[in-house]
């Protein structure tokens, strides 16, 4: 997920290419942090990058002379002596487009390099919607948002790619729900560009992937290299880091483990087989945002829904366990409608985690709740959309403009 910046130590078998890619991933590390970290000194990005000042100054007049940073003198320091210039990302001037299609709503942002959101839009998705009829819906998003940047500014504001986190799962007219077949649901193949009124293609992944992602970088998991994000979006996906890269699978297909089969008895799942581990906590709590609120709610004085509660979230902890097992993450997050499952049933989860996970492996296991909220697979679309500007800044900027 992270990209170290090369030192640009000449040897005698470099070639002028090679140079120029070590220029390439410089300004690409030096881009990615200020997007990642804010405004940021001179002086810290000479220490985080490993470069040396004159390369620093290099590399930040090539991304100011492309638009896609300014720099200026901090607030007052209180500090004697000349004050080291503050490195800044263009929020407002650059952006991407994210977007979310989850089980029970759409949105869409504009979104400023540095992850400031500038406008949104976001509309309830009925049940029955498949995700094709969507894209009309996001298309008219995106005009919008177009419509109001033209009008509003800048004037030199420059678009440099999208992203769209996509729910594997749909809910039917009749209110159940099942996955989508294998394969892209919203392949860039199809021209999806073309149809959200974009000039390139926009990049696609899967919610819980894209709210993980999105929580290793800017939010409850920042900075740590093994994560599971546990999604509940009327069932439960989940987004995987293992040794700091996401884990995804040969297809794109892994972290489905809502269907991990954790009791050969249970009821019949959506998916054929039975005893999936998002059907057994859905036989007391439907994984549904609302029905969730509803069912903790009434726990509060209902006995039945104090039982429900409790039910869910032993099986919950069951699963966590497993996966606390396989994985070895030091952060576990408990995301979407789990969210609030997880609160209400804590000390559920966390018994079964001491009686089921090796201790080697539950030890150092911390139990989360996403920092960004409902926000991240959104946040993490966003990500995907200014992936391309932050491999090659200079290359895509000019494109772009
Ligand atoms: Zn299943």
């Amino acid at each position: 997920v992270s990209t170290s910046p090369q030192r640009n130590t000449p040897t005698t078998q470099r070639s002028a290419p090679t140079q120029d890619s070590v220029r390439r991933q410089n300004l690409g590390a030096l881009l990615r942090y200020v997007h990642v970290s804010g405004a940021t000194s001179r002086a810290e990005l000479t220490n985080q990058l490993g470069l040396n000042r004159s390369t620093i100054g290099a590399l930040t007049a090539d991304l100011a002379g492309a638009g896609l940073i300014d720099e200026g003198v901090p607030q007052e320091t209180g500090r004697a002596g000349r004050p080291s210039l503050v490195v800044r990302p263009r929020s407002s001037r650059v952006y991407g487009y994210a977007m979310s299609i989850e089980v029970d709503r759409l949105r869409a942002a504009r979104v400023g390099l540095g992850g400031k959101v500038l406008d949104s839009r976001e509309l309830p998705r009925p049940h029955g919607t498949a995700v094709h009829d969507t894209v009309a819906t996001l298309a008219g998003f995106v005009r919008d948002m177009q419509h109001a940047v033209a009008a509003a500014g800048p004037a030199d504001a420059v678009f440099v790619g999208s992203g769209i986190a996509v729910s594997r799962m749909m809910r039917h007219a009749d209110g159940t729900v099942r996955m989508l077949p294998a394969g892209p649901p919203l392949s860039p193949d199809a021209g999806l560009g073309a149809r959200l009124g974009l000039d390139r293609e926009p990049v696609t992944g899967n919610v819980a992937d894209l709210a993980a992602l999105a929580e290793h970088t800017r939010g409850a998991a920042t900075g740590l290299d093994n994560v599971v994000y546990l999604h509940g979006d009327a069932g439960i996906s989940a987004g995987i880091i293992a040794g700091g890269r996401r884990v995804t699978g040969h297809g794109g297909h892994g972290g489905e483990v809502g269907h991990m089969v954790v009791n050969p008895q249970g009821r019949d799942c959506g998916c054929g087989s039975r005893g999936c581990w998002e059907t057994e906590i859905a036989r007391s709590v439907p994984l549904d945002r609302d029905a969730v609120l509803a069912v903790v709610e009434a726990a509060g004085s209902d006995p039945a829904a104090r039982a429900a509660v409790r039910q869910a979230a032993d099986w919950l902890g069951f699963g966590v366990a497993n996966l606390v097992n396989v994985f070895n993450p030091t952060t576990v997050v408990f995301g979407g409608a789990l969210r609030e499952l997880y609160l209400a049933g804590a000390a559920h989860v966390r018994g079964r985690l001491s009686t089921m996970a090796l201790p080697a492996c539950r030890e150092h296991v911390r139990l989360r709740t996403p920092l960004l909220g409902d926000d991240a697979p959104l946040v993490g679309a966003a990500e995907l959309a200014f992936e391309r500007l932050l491999r090659d800044p200079l290359e895509t900027a000019d494109a772009a403009a």
